[in-house]
């Protein structure tokens, strides 16, 4: 396909065959954007968006070879199911059922498990091009008892660039057995392209008056307490470099945010992200209830990707997504999807220069 940068188009590169499956890499791209997508682990490999000084760069952490996707142990830009986030021993009760999940994660389940949503071979179901909006959707079945889930889940996540400069992620899924359900992608942002090795300069909104308190293991306790004077009141823009080690244990921010809003299911401005060197802006919009600040405290070093080695530090994920463990507290919104109900979920992530 030529490379029309005036219009918006896509391509695909075959990469090769991984559990008998074709993996791949598609571009989309319009006049401002340039997004890669690989169907390994239906992860975001690249975003390209250009700074004041008009040049463009690369503001995700990646790989550049997709077969590093296969590891990938700090979820770089992957889809996180089929419940993002811990769940307590990976242990809650449905319908007078004790289930028992994998425990990937110390003691407690994270991020779908051992082979989650972000190790899998997604098949690309429809793809397309026109003046205004490129579309990719891949689709994944996961199978009754997977990580030991229940029920036969079959997602299709759609990504697509559009006119204003947005990437939006709509996640669609229906069950034949109830499940617990909460879908996100891990992408880890850098605004200046990782010229600086850490954002400690990044200013971060976040509109949330809450937050859920977190215990020893890393789960919710069940409180909800006021981020109003703590560390973690982003209310108003913020240097993320400020606070950061005020959590010691966690070695910066982990922490999920109860979103503002007035009716659930409303898209409302989650945050905002800003880095004042490059001039690039992100705002995130979203229909989630919770979203999840993670500053890559555990990054150390070792991991070459894209850019090189990233450092501690090297960016922050901004994850929208129900609450940590909420099959485990009655109070926190329901996530649990039934045989006949839909699950739609959208996260729009809109990139600008201010
Ligand atoms: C979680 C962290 C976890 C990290 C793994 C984040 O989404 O909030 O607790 O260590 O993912 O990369």
């Amino acid at each position: 396909m030529p490379n029309n940068k005036n219009k918006p188009f896509l391509s695909s590169e075959f990469y090769g065959i991984l559990k008998e499956k074709e993996v791949y890499k598609y571009t989309l791209q319009n006049e401002t954007i340039k997004v890669e997508i690989t169907n390994l682990g239906c992860s975001i490999m690249a975003i390209y968006t250009k700074g004041s000084d008009q040049l463009e760069k690369n503001i995700v952490a990646g790989f550049k070879d997709i077969k590093d996707y296969e590891n990938n142990p700090y979820y770089f830009g992957c889809v996180i199911g089929r419940y993002a986030n811990r769940i307590a021993y990976g242990k809650f009760t449905l319908n007078d059922k004790t289930i028992q999940l994998s425990v990937n994660d110390g003691i407690n389940h994270l991020h779908g498990g051992f082979e989650g949503f972000n190790k899998k071979v997604w098949k690309l179901i429809s793809a397309q091009a026109d003046k205004d909006e490129v579309v990719v959707e891949f689709e994944y079945l996961s199978c009754n008892g997977e990580e030991g889930y229940p029920g036969n889940l079959l997602v299709k996540i759609k990504y697509i660039i559009n006119a204003k400069d947005q990437l939006v992620i709509e996640y669609n899924a229906d069950t034949d057995s109830a499940t617990p359900i909460s879908l996100t992608n891990h992408s880890y942002f850098n605004l200046s392209g990782f010229e600086s090795p850490n954002i400690y300069e990044h200013l971060l909104s976040v509109y949330a008056e809450n937050y859920t308190e977190k215990n020893l293991n890393n789960t919710p306790t069940g409180n909800i307490l006021p981020v109003i004077d703590t560390p973690l009141n982003f209310n108003k823009p913020k240097k993320i470099g400020k606070d950061l080690n005020q959590f010691p244990k966690d070695k910066g921010f982990d922490h999920n945010f109860i979103l503002k809003r007035d009716f659930s299911s409303e898209i409302i401005q989650a945050s905002e992200l800003r880095d004042l060197a490059s001039g690039r802006t992100l705002k995130i919009y979203t229909d989630q209830p919770g979203i999840q600040l993670y500053t890559a405290n555990f990054w150390d070093g070792t991991i070459e990707g894209s850019h090189g080695v990233y450092q501690q530090h090297g960016a922050v994920a901004l994850e929208t997504q129900a609450f940590p463990d909420s099959p485990n507290h009655p109070a926190f919104p329901d996530t649990i999807l039934k045989p006949g109900q839909h699950y739609f979920s959208t996260t729009i992530y809109e990139f600008g220069i201010g």
